[in-house]
């Protein structure tokens, strides 16, 4: 695809200390640490970090980053870039393609001197109703996560997990439901996704997830009705359903609520001996991350003859697309994964 003449995307994508450094650009894509120019995929904790000069990436993304950092911590200045536009940064093109994976995440696209590559940030390939869906951006050079890049890894229908917790909600009317799930992303798409299943009651809240969802709402994502759960009042949540960091699910705080019916929606709760000893009741296997399966087709989709590998399994993942011709490398980025699921949960 790329002309004969065209440069290979090493000879100006570079890993350094500080991330992916486009060279010719003289900026940043996720950095590490605070850099004078960054393009910013995605809000989550890894991608996203405070103190740039100038930011770059969606408007969801630049006001999920400010109500997380607060004003002036996200950039002391930003430019939201929308979807489907192209700007030119010192002779390279950047555009940004929807990659489903939370609010405003974006895949950084970039163009130099006829040479292509595409930085998906973290991705996923199943619907969700709070974010627009991954779209494939043909390139010389795809950078992937690699989370969930084993065989074992292959995700259900989030539609079916979601019966599940409704089901046992039905079972059990006198129990609160506590489901651990991250505050950026996962909680409202568990929330959206409870009211595509036609649960219209109020969805109780921890309040570290309180303030996202009230973010969500301001950039158009209606969520319905959103109560502070309150565990001094824990009568008043017998039936409810309690969204959770899972950490406040595996600690006292959620043992206080009436007989919890402990759940965490992740993509690590397909291995059921981690969901055992985390002491969790009902394992729902809901990820925001790309599985083996969605991996594979991706690769296949944007038809790069080589494939960086930013964090996650990536020897399984680069022996696979061998298989296939593709070249694989590890990047070995590091600071990947501190958010969101995309690091192994520790046993309990
Ligand atoms: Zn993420």
């Amino acid at each position: 695809m790329r002309p004969v003449n065209a440069p290979h995307p090493e000879t100006w994508l570079k890993v350094t200390p500080s991330g992916l450094y486009c060279e010719p650009g003289g900026f940043f894509i996720d950095p590490t640490r605070a850099v004078d120019r960054a393009v910013i995929s995605h809000g989550h904790s890894d991608h996203a970090r405070p103190g740039h000069r100038a930011v770059l990436a969606t408007r969801e993304t630049l006001a999920i980053m400010t109500a997380r950092m607060g004003e002036g911590r996200a950039g002391e200045t930003q430019q939201a870039l929308p979807f489907g536009e192209a700007l030119t940064i010192n002779g390279v093109r950047v555009w940004l393609r929807p990659a489903g994976h939370v609010l405003g995440s974006a895949q950084v696209c970039m163009e130099w001197r006829g040479s292509r590559a595409v930085v998906s940030g973290d991705y996923k390939r199943q619907r969700d109703p709070t974010c627009a869906p991954f779209e494939p951006e043909p390139c010389d050079v795809f950078v992937t996560e690699a989370t969930f890049a084993l065989p074992v890894f292959r995700h259900p229908l989030p539609e079916a997990e979601i019966a599940r917790l409704l089901r046992s909600v039905a079972l059990f009317p006198e129990r609160t439901h506590v489901v651990g799930c991250y505050s950026l992303g996962k909680c409202q798409r568990l929330i959206a996704m409870l009211r595509q299943a036609g649960w219209e009651g109020p969805v109780h809240l921890h309040g570290a997830h309180v303030a996202l969802c009230r973010t969500y709402e301001e950039l158009g994502v209606p969520l319905g009705p959103l109560r502070t759960a309150t565990v001094a009042k824990k009568d008043d949540l017998k039936g409810a359903i309690v969204l959770a960091p899972p950490s406040a699910v595996a600690d006292r705080w959620a043992r206080r609520l009436a007989e919890p019916v402990v759940a965490v929606a992740s993509g690590w709760m397909r291995v059921r001996q981690r969901a055992k000893q985390g002491g969790v009741e009902l394992p729902l296997v809901i990820s925001d991350h790309a599985d083996w399966d969605e991996l594979l087709a991706t690769a296949a989709e944007v038809q790069a003859p080589e494939i960086w590998v930013t964090h996650g399994r990536e020897d399984a993942l680069i022996h696979a697309l061998s298989l296939r011709g593709i070249r694989g490398r590890a990047l070995h980025l590091v600071g990947r994964g501190e958010e969101d699921e995309g690091e192994e949960p520790a046993a309990a």
